[in-house]
């Protein structure tokens, strides 16, 4: 593989896999264009080589072929936009037919070219070889930016690359920094390295708990997977979220982190409500005695300050999924707390990454994501990373 920021694109024609799936209003209006913004710096760096652009994306989940709201022709006026009236843009209504193989025949160095929904093709989710050939053929050199789709074998996002050269595949810039922060967590990380897992279930958290199990120096477990830990204790905890076929796997994953000498913390004590509500009513307790009816929502004062310790101890912080129900003001604390302590540790020289949708959410609420090393966007594919996977998209670059 080449490196991108080394590489001169001049005269080349950058086959550049995109992830351009934003949402839209009913008037086709985009209503968040962050992931168009953030491919700008891999586009302009092509086309100030003197190379040209050629865009592919998916956009939303079309089941059978064309579908006008599933057009990524919705989107050139602003991307035109993004890229300045300097730089002309094109759209090609297919992604491997006769009009983008015409318009990217006929691309200059300087112009984009974005070619139709790539779902609009059965092939491109089934990984389809010739497919994906086809799709090669547009360019001379393939750039693959859309780190949030590394975890599947589609056509464009792996399959592709099989069909050039070493030196002309690449990562983008966006997916660059995504494989190295993640690289730098997995296989370099300063120690004690802190893992801080959190969200609703344990059942979607397993396998990353028990690859961090060899790598990690503590494990912070949060939110509403801790209580399926203290129920598997023997604890009480009244209508907290429990998941009652988890109770062994939760014993297991305790017994193995000791045999690993990792250190798991969870809330000695929650904030409880009455219901599973935004104005329920509050109060405080052990996380291992709640009383019935009563149910843990956010973690405790002790807790808070007992893990935002550990936090200033780390040196290396990779934190996935939230303490508490942060979405509503009265559970917010917890995560918050968290989130302060993770931007200090940054502060006083901690590598730490954010990934995962929800805890990414919260560090934005909290604006706190230019506080941290690293924000990752990619969900799934970061969590599929951290679980000790190949991603497809990462290997077919890399091999
Ligand atoms: P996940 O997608 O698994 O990371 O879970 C995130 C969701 O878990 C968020 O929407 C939180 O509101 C929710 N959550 C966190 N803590 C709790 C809890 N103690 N009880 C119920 N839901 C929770």
């Amino acid at each position: 593989m080449s490196k991108f920021s080394d590489y001169n694109f001049k005269d080349q024609k950058a086959l550049v896999r995109v992830d351009f799936n934003v949402p839209l209003d009913d008037q086709f209006k985009i209503t968040d264009d962050n992931r168009m913004k953030a491919s700008m710096p891999s586009i302009q760096k092509i086309l100030k080589d003197g190379g040209s652009v050629i865009l592919m994306s998916h956009f939303g989940r079309p089941k059978d072929g064309p579908l006008d709201k599933y057009s990524l022709k919705h989107l050139v006026g602003h991307l035109q936009e993004l890229l300045g009236a300097g730089t002309k843009v094109l759209f090609a209504n297919d992604s491997i037919g006769d009009d983008a193989i015409n318009k990217s025949k006929n691309l200059k160095p300087g112009e984009v070219l974005l070619l139709e929904n790539l779902r609009f093709y059965k092939e491109e989710e089934k990984g389809d070889e010739g497919f994906a050939e086809k799709l090669g053929k547009l360019g001379d050199v393939y750039v693959n930016d859309a780190f949030g789709t590394a975890h599947r074998a589609h056509a464009s996002t792996a399959i592709v690359a099989k069909f050039f050269p070493a030196d002309k595949k690449m990562f983008g810039l966006l997916m660059e920094k995504e494989v190295e922060s993640a690289e730098r967590i997995l296989h370099k990380a300063e120690k004690p390295f802190l893992a801080i897992i959190g969200g609703a279930k344990v059942s979607d958290k397993i396998l990353i708990i028990e690859n961090l199990l060899d790598k990690a120096t503590d494990i912070i477990i949060g939110g509403g997977m801790a209580y399926t830990f203290f129920k598997a204790e023997g604890g009480k905890i009244g209508n907290s979220l429990c998941e009652e076929d988890r109770l062994d796997t939760a014993l297991d994953l305790i017994k193995k982190a000791e045999e690993k000498n990792v250190c798991i913390h969870l809330p000695a004590d929650s904030i409880i409500a009455d219901k599973f509500d935004a104005d329920a009513e509050v109060s405080g307790s052990l996380s291992n005695n709640i009383p019935d009816s009563w149910m843990g929502l956010d973690i405790g004062q002790m807790a808070t300050e007992s893990f935002c310790r550990v936090i200033s101890n780390s040196k290396t912080i990779l934190w996935n999924g939230p303490m508490g129900v942060f979405e509503w003001d009265k559970f917010q604390h917890g995560t918050k707390a968290i989130a302060l302590a993770i931007a200090d540790a940054t502060k006083n020289g901690a590598f730490s990454l954010v990934g995962g949708g929800d805890s990414v959410a919260a560090v934005n609420k909290f604006q706190l994501a230019d506080k941290v090393s690293f924000v990752s966007t990619g969900g799934g594919a970061m969590l599929e990373y951290f679980e000790g996977k190949v991603l497809p998209g990462i290997a077919a670059i890399q091999s």
